[in-house]
């Protein structure tokens, strides 16, 4: 084992601002083989990101958090994106019904501290029972979507996770965006047509105003908009150690010092 820090993959990185989503999920693929999943919440972009995956005959793991309070919409399009495209969707739950947490805790998320400890023991608990399962997890940030994500790397290292964050939306533009949507008539969660621009629990997520932030609707009664479960390193600093510990012939693949594959 050895390690690879975030600044070790700045020059990668650069070599990967041109390539296509496609071209990324391909690259992740030939790397790191079935130690590959997707990380979706079955929002536009995450279903976007497992079509990609479906049109490539890619067969990845689809990794869902599923918290036990989302939207039946959410769950539907789910379990669409599993029966449409063939895809084998994880869904991952927390150790906890929502009912036995409240009763133990109170209502966590009408605080910011008690947010920040629901979604831990919701979102990152659940996601962490996988660690060890996948050594690269493709994400569906976009810089498009502003704020911490305006710069957000293709590939990131995920200290928790201890696997690299690949993500493959990084540069796509609003426009690229929604014309691969329409063009390939990706499955969307139809919460995206009544008004939700980003959608998480139904405790903690309403629609957004026109003229609104895209994340204004989560975590409205906590305000300010600008928030995040922690679920994606790179949405927040918890000040750990930049690095990831994989095998050396994973890492001299991922920095191309060993090619036996070709894309
Ligand atoms: S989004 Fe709200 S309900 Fe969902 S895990 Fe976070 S705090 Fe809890």
């Amino acid at each position: 084992m050895a390690l690879l820090t975030q600044g070790e993959l700045a020059d990668l990185n650069a070599t990967m601002e041109q390539r296509t989503p496609q071209e990324l999920l391909a690259w992740a693929w030939a790397i790191f083989g079935e130690r590959t999943a997707v990380l979706s919440a079955m929002q536009r972009a995450g279903t976007a990101v497992c079509h990609m995956a479906y049109t490539a005959k890619l067969p990845l793991d689809v990794l869902f958090v599923d918290t036990g309070v989302m939207f039946e919409e959410t769950l539907a399009t789910r379990d669409r994106v599993a029966n449409e495209y063939g895809l084998r969707v994880h869904s991952l739950v927390p150790e906890k019904t929502m009912e036995a947490q409240t009763a133990e805790y109170g209502v966590l998320y009408l605080s910011n501290d008690g947010q920040e400890k629901c979604c831990d023991m919701r979102k990152t608990q659940p996601l962490l029972t996988m660690k060890g399962r996948y050594d690269a997890l493709i994400g569906s940030l976009r810089r498009g979507d502003g704020e911490k994500r305006a710069k957000v790397p293709i590939l990131a290292v995920d200290p928790q996770m201890n696997c690299l964050r690949v993500n493959v939306l990084a540069t796509f533009t609003d426009q690229q965006f929604k014309d691969y949507i329409r063009t390939h008539q990706v499955i969307e969660n139809p919460l995206h047509y009544q008004g939700y621009t980003t959608i998480g629990c139904n405790r903690c997520t309403t629609p957004v105003l026109p003229d609104e932030p895209k994340r204004a609707g989560r975590w409205r009664h906590l305000g300010p908009w600008a928030m995040y479960c922690g679920i994606n390193p790179t949405d927040v600093n918890r000040g750990a150690s930049l690095a990831i510990d994989l095998p050396i012939d994973v890492i001299d693949r991922i920095l191309g010092r060993k090619v036996d594959y070709a894309i």
